[in-house]
């Protein structure tokens, strides 16, 4: 676990002059988007960052970061806690022109004033590793299957029809 809170601003170009890394973490409740897209979080997001600048002079980060998120179960819609872990490497630009010109490699992020929201950046990371439908254990989630096939759920059936192509499979098979 690291142990270090990450400051929320940087100044990527020196960094990046200096090749150095930032190593720690960034607390999941300042994140406002992750909230409404996932709900309340309480974990931390752990990340390591490495500055560089590439042969071609552009600066870059070679990041990485893990976070327990908790995400509602689609069966229950209880919380469940999620590992997500995620590598990217992002291309420090100027403006949106210079981001057009950035190889395939690096994903843009503007940078101005010699700023970085660094918080904002880990935040879209986050939200783009999200799995879109989560599920707890059977024995684990508060709804069980038999509840769902009970016919009270109409909404959510455990057993779904046998779908058109299965049909067609089996008129298929029998050619
Ligand atoms: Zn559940």
């Amino acid at each position: 676990m690291l142990t270090t809170r990450l400051p929320l601003q940087v100044e990527p170009y020196r960094l990046a002059a200096n090749a150095e890394r930032l190593e720690g973490y960034v607390s999941l409740a300042g994140m406002v988007r992750l909230e409404e897209e996932a709900g309340e979080q309480k974990g931390v997001c752990e990340v390591r960052l490495d500055f560089g600048v590439d042969a071609q002079g552009r600066r870059f980060i070679d990041g990485w970061l893990r976070a327990d998120v908790d995400l509602a179960c689609r069966r229950c819609l209880e919380p469940l806690p999620v590992n997500v872990e995620s590598r990217f490497q992002l291309g420090i630009v100027t403006s949106d022109v210079v981001a057009a010109d950035l190889p395939n490699a690096y994903e843009p992020v503007v940078v101005e004033n010699e700023q970085l929201n660094l918080l904002s950046v880990l935040e879209d990371e986050l939200i783009l590793s999200l799995p879109q439908v989560v599920y707890h254990d059977e024995a684990e989630c508060s709804v069980s299957r038999d509840q769902l096939t009970s016919g009270t759920d109409s909404e959510s059936s455990g057993t779904p029809a046998a779908s058109p192509f299965d049909v067609l499979r089996k008129l298929k098979d029998k050619q």
